[in-house]
C-alpha cells in the first residue's frame, strides 16, 4: 500500500487540512503543491487543492480514504498566487481550501482543464486555388478564399464578422472541400511593437513629479498614494505609467471599484493602448474569466483590469498594480472571505517585489495614516488639469425651513437659475425609492419589515413596499394594516420622489433618474449619458451610483439633498464616507470651462467636520478626523476584529458570543497578551435582520501581532463550541461596517 499522503484544502470552513492516500497511480515525484485533486468527503465528491505531501499522518491508516484522481498534470496556480492565498487564509483567520475557492476562478474550483477555450479556425484546404473553376461564376466565394489565403494561421469563427466573411460563402467553399475547420486553441495574440493608439497628453507638473516619483520606484517594492482632487489627471498618470510598464516588457494589474464598471473608464484603457486586455469583473461569464485569468498568467495579457477579486489573477510577468478609488468600499468583500483588497494588494506587491500605485481624490484614513508614517509615498496633485476649477461649495442651512419631496425653496431657484443659463444639475441622494417609510396619519402605524428592525421603502412606481435590508416585499397597502382608515402618507424623499417633484416643478427639463432600480436594464446606463453628453439643460438625480469616475462636462451646479446622516451616526467611519462622497459628488460639477457650484442641504450647518471640509477641504477634514481617531484610539491608529453571531431565536447569539468571551479571556491571561480589549457583547446595530437576531463582540487591540496570536488561538476553541452550533457566527479581521 502507498504510504505517500496528500495534504489537501478543501472547500470548507473549517481551518485545517485534511490527509488522503495517494493511489499508486499518483507519482510522488509528479505531485507539487497547487494541483487539483479529486477526492471523497462523506457521500460526496470534492476537489481539493495540494498543500503538501508528507507520509505521516494523525489519521489512522484504516481511516484514510484514498484520493480519486488528480486533475492537473501540472499545478494551475503559479507559486506567487499560492503564496499570495497562504498569507490571505492567515491573516483573515479563514480557512485555506474556502480562501482559494474564492481567489480562483469558478471554473476551476469545478475541475474545469485549466486551459483556454478550444475555438473553431477556418482555414484554406491545402491545394485549394483562387481559380478553381467551380468558383469561377462564384464571386463572393472567391473573394471569401481570397480573404481566408491572408491568413496563413487561419481565421476564429468569433471574427468572421469582423472580417466581411460571410459565414454563407464558406459554408459553401466548406462543402466543395475548399477551406477546412480546425478545432484548436486560440494563438496567442503577438505583442505589439507600438504600444500607443492615441497620443499621450503632456504631463503638467504636479503629474510629472508623480510620475517620475512612481517610475524610479520601478524594478523593486514602493507604494505610493496618488492623492489628487478630482479632475487632476490622475488616470493619465496611471496611463503613462502602464505605458512604461509594457514597455519593459511587464504586466499591469489595474483595480477598479464596482461602482466605476462603466464604458467610460474601461474605454480610456482600451483606447490608449494597442495591448491584450483582460478584463474581470463581475460582467464577465465564468468561461470569460477563466480565460482571461489564463490569459494573464502566461503572459498573453498586458493589463489586466478588473473589481476586487481581480486582485486574486496571476501574471507571468507582474510589472504594476494600480488602485482606483483606494477609498472605495467595494473593495472589502463583506461575506465568507472577507479580505480587503487594496490592503492585500499592497503585500502582494511586495511579495513580488513591484511598486504599487493607490489612487484617490478623498483617500482613506488609512492610506493617509500610512503616507504619513513614511510607509507609502505621497504624491498630491492639488490642481485640475487643463482649464477645469474646483468647485466652490455653499452649505444651505434648512433648519426650519419647509421641504418639498426634500428640495428647499432657495435650491429650487438655484436649479432654475442654472437650467436656465443652460448647463445641467445634479441632484444628489443617496436612497433609493420614493420615500423612505409609509405612514398612518391616523393611528401611526409605520411600515416595519416583518424580518428586520427597519422600515420598508415606498416604490411608487412598481407600487410595492421593501425593504433594502433583506429584500422582502409586499403590496403597498390601500388601508392602514391596524386602523383601516385610508390616510397612508408616504414619509420623507428618496430618489423616485425627487424626480416625481423635480419634473413636476420644471415642467420643459427632462429629468434622468439614476440609481440600481432605474438601471438594473443593461444599456439604460449608456442611454442616460449619451443624453448628458448631447449637452442640453437637464437634472440627474441620483444615488452614489452618479458619485465616481463619471465626466459630465455640462454640470455646473451639484445639489446634495440631505448631508446630515454622516454625521450623527454610531458608526465612527460614517463622517468619513459621508465626507468623500460629499468630495465625489462634487467633483463631477464645472468639469469643463464653466466654473462648478455645490449646494449642500444640512440641519446642521455649523457643524465643524462639514465647516473644515466644504472651507478648507477633504486633506483638513481628514487631518482633524484622524486626530479624533487617534484621540478615541479607533482605527488606523488601533487594530479591530469583529466576532458577529446570528440566530433565529432570540439570545441564541448573545450567548454563544458570552461563552466566546470568558474562552477569550482565559486566552489573553494563558498567553500572556497585553493590549486587547474586548468590548461586548452586544446587539448588532440592527438586531434584527432577514428574521436572525444579531449581535457581536468586539475586539480592540494597539498592536496587531497579539491580537492574531489572540484569534489564532481563539477560533480554534470556537470552532468546538457547543454553543456555536445554534448559531452562525463569523469573524472579520479589520472589519468595515460595524453592523
Ligand atoms: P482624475 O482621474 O484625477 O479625476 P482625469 O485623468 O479624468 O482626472 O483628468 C481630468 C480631465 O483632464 C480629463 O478630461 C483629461 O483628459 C484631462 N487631462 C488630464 N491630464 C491632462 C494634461 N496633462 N493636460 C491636459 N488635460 C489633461
Ligand atoms: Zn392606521
Ligand atoms: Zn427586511
Amino acid at each position: 500500500m502507498s504510504d505517500v499522503i496528500l495534504r489537501l484544502a478543501l472547500p470548507s470552513p473549517l481551518r485545517r487540512l485534511f490527509d488522503y492516500r495517494a493511489p499508486a497511480s499518483m507519482a510522488r515525484q509528479t505531485l507539487t503543491p497547487g494541483m487539483r485533486i479529486r477526492v471523497p468527503f462523506g457521500r460526496r465528491e470534492m476537489i481539493g487543492i495540494l498543500v503538501e505531501v508528507t507520509d505521516k499522518s494523525e489519521v489512522p491508516a484504516d481511516k484514510l480514504k484514498p484520493a480519486i484522481a488528480l486533475l492537473d498534470p501540472v499545478s494551475p496556480l503559479p507559486p506567487a498566487l499560492f503564496k499570495l492565498c497562504l498569507w490571505t487564509a492567515q491573516y483573515y483567520q479563514h480557512s485555506l481550501g474556502d480562501t482559494l475557492s474564492w481567489a480562483l476562478p469558478v471554473l476551476l474550483r469545478q475541475g474545469e482543464l485549466a486551459e483556454a477555450r478550444q475555438e473553431r479556425f477556418w482555414h484554406v484546404a491545402p491545394g485549394a486555388r483562387l481559380d478553381d473553376p467551380r468558383i469561377a461564376r462564384a464571386p463572393r466565394q472567391r473573394e471569401a478564399l481570397a480573404t481566408l489565403a491572408q491568413h496563413p494561421h487561419g481565421v476564429a469563427h468569433t471574427l468572421l464578422s469582423k472580417l466581411m466573411l460571410s459565414k454563407d460563402s464558406l459554408g459553401l467553399l466548406l462543402a466543395k472541400e475548399l477551406v477546412q475547420i480546425e478545432v484548436r486553441r486560440h494563438l496567442p495574440v503577438e505583442r505589439h511593437e507600438h504600444w500607443l493608439a492615441q497620443p499621450e497628453l503632456p504631463l503638467n507638473e504636479e503629474q510629472r513629479a508623480a510620475f517620475n516619483a512612481v517610475r524610479s520606484g520601478f524594478g523593486g517594492f514602493h507604494a505610493f498614494l496618488l492623492a489628487g482632487v478630482t479632475g487632476s489627471g490622475k488616470t493619465e498618470v496611471y496611463l503613462q505609467l502602464i505605458r512604461e510598464t509594457l514597455e519593459a516588457g511587464k504586466q499591469a494589474l489595474i483595480l477598479i471599484p464596482e461602482i466605476n464598471l462603466g464604458p467610460q473608464t474601461l474605454a480610456r484603457f482600451e483606447q490608449r493602448f494597442n495591448a491584450r486586455i483582460a478584463l474581470l469583473h463581475s460582467a464577465v461569464n465564468d468561461r470569460e474569466r477563466l480565460d482571461a485569468w489564463l490569459a494573464a498568467r502566461d503572459g498573453e495579457a498586458d493589463i489586466i483590469i478588473g473589481t476586487r477579486s481581480a486582485l486574486f489573477t496571476p501574471m507571468k510577468h507582474p510589472g504594476l498594480i494600480i488602485i482606483d478609488e483606494e477609498h472605495d468600499g467595494s473593495y472589502k468583500q463583506q461575506e465568507g472571505l472577507r479580505y480587503h483588497a487594496r490592503d492585500l494588494a499592497v503585500v502582494r506587491a511586495h511579495q513580488e517585489n513591484i511598486p504599487i500605485l493607490l489612487g484617490s481624490a478623498t483617500p482613506s484614513l488609512e492610506s493617509l495614516h500610512n503616507a504619513h508614517t513614511g510607509r507609502y509615498g505621497l504624491l498630491r496633485l492639488n490642481h485640475r488639469a487643463g482649464s477645469a476649477q474646483q468647485p466652490r461649495f455653499l452649505r444651505l442651512d434648512v433648519k426650519s425651513r419647509p421641504l418639498d419631496s426634500g428640495i428647499s425653496g432657495p435650491l429650487q431657484q438655484a436649479i432654475g437659475q442654472t437650467l436656465a443659463a443652460g448647463q445641467q444639475v445634479l441632484v444628489f441622494l443617496n436612497r433609493r425609492g420614493f420615500a423612505p417609510t409609509l405612514l398612518c396619519h391616523d393611528c401611526g402605524w409605520m411600515s416595519e419589515c416583518p424580518r428586520c428592525d427597519a422600515r420598508m421603502t415606498v416604490h411608487q412606481r412598481s407600487n410595492v413596499l421593501r425593504c433594502h435590508h433583506c429584500g422582502y416585499d409586499e403590496h403597498v397597502p390601500r388601508q392602514c394594516p391596524q386602523c383601516h382608515k385610508v390616510d397612508l402618507r408616504p414619509v420623507g424623499a428618496g430618489t423616485e420622489r425627487a424626480e416625481e417633484r423635480l419634473s413636476i416643478l420644471f415642467p420643459n427639463i427632462p429629468v434622468l433618474r439614476v440609481d440600481r432600480d432605474s438601471t438594473s436594464r443593461k444599456d439604460a446606463m449608456n442611454q442616460l449619458f449619451a443624453t448628458i453628453q448631447r449637452g442640453q439643460p437637464c437634472i440627474l438625480v441620483g444615488t452614489q451610483m452618479l458619485a465616481k469616475g463619471h465626466h459630465f462636462p455640462r454640470v455646473t451646479l451639484v445639489a446634495i439633498l440631505d448631508a446630515d446622516g454622516g454625521l450623527f451616526s454610531g458608526d465612527f467611519r460614517a463622517s468619513e464616507r459621508m465626507a468623500q462622497l460629499i468630495v465625489q459628488v462634487a467633483g463631477r460639477a464645472g468639469r469643463a470651462e464653466e466654473p462648478g457650484k455645490v449646494i449642500i442641504q444640512t440641519h446642521l450647518a455649523d457643524h465643524p467636520l462639514l465647516v473644515q471640509l466644504t472651507e478648507q477641504g477633504y486633506f483638513a477634514f481628514a487631518e482633524q478626523a484622524l486626530s479624533e481617531r487617534r484621540a478615541a484610539g479607533l482605527p488606523p491608529f488601533a487594530h479591530l476584529a469583529l466576532l458577529r453571531a446570528e440566530a433565529h431565536k432570540p439570545g441564541q447569539a448573545e450567548s454563544f458570543l458570552d461563552e466566546a468571551c470568558s474562552a477569550a479571556e482565559q486566552l489573553l491571561a494563558e498567553l500572556n497578551l497585553h493590549g486587547i480589549e474586548l468590548l461586548g457583547p452586544v446587539p448588532a446595530p440592527m438586531e434584527r435582520r432577514a428574521g436572525r437576531f444579531r449581535a457581536q463582540l468586539l475586539l480592540q487591540a494597539n498592536a496587531r501581532a497579539p491580537l492574531h496570536r489572540l484569534i489564532s488561538a481563539w477560533l480554534l476553541l470556537l470552532e468546538h463550541m457547543p454553543s456555536g452550533r445554534q448559531v452562525r457566527w463569523s469573524l472579520d479581521v479589520d472589519p468595515v461596517d460595524l453592523y
